[in-house]
């Protein structure tokens, strides 16, 4: 069993709060699904406001 340190992509701060699938950074108060983090490099990461924001701006090109 390998334990892995989940680290913020953002900040690096390994200060987190763990809600299961997602944690949240207690530093910049971005979530991050833990799923993105074990698939995606580092900079592809989203975090889940972040992701939010962009799907709003697409729909607004949209409409
Ligand atoms: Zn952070």
């Amino acid at each position: 069993m390998v334990f892995y340190m989940y680290q913020c992509p953002r900040c690096g701060s390994s200060d987190l709060i763990d809600f299961g699938e997602i944690f949240e950074c207690s530093i910049c108060h971005l979530s991050f699904r833990k799923r993105f983090l074990d698939e995606l490099e580092e900079d592809e990461i989203l975090a889940e406001e972040e992701k939010k924001a962009f799907l709003d701006a697409f729909k607004d090109d949209v409409v």
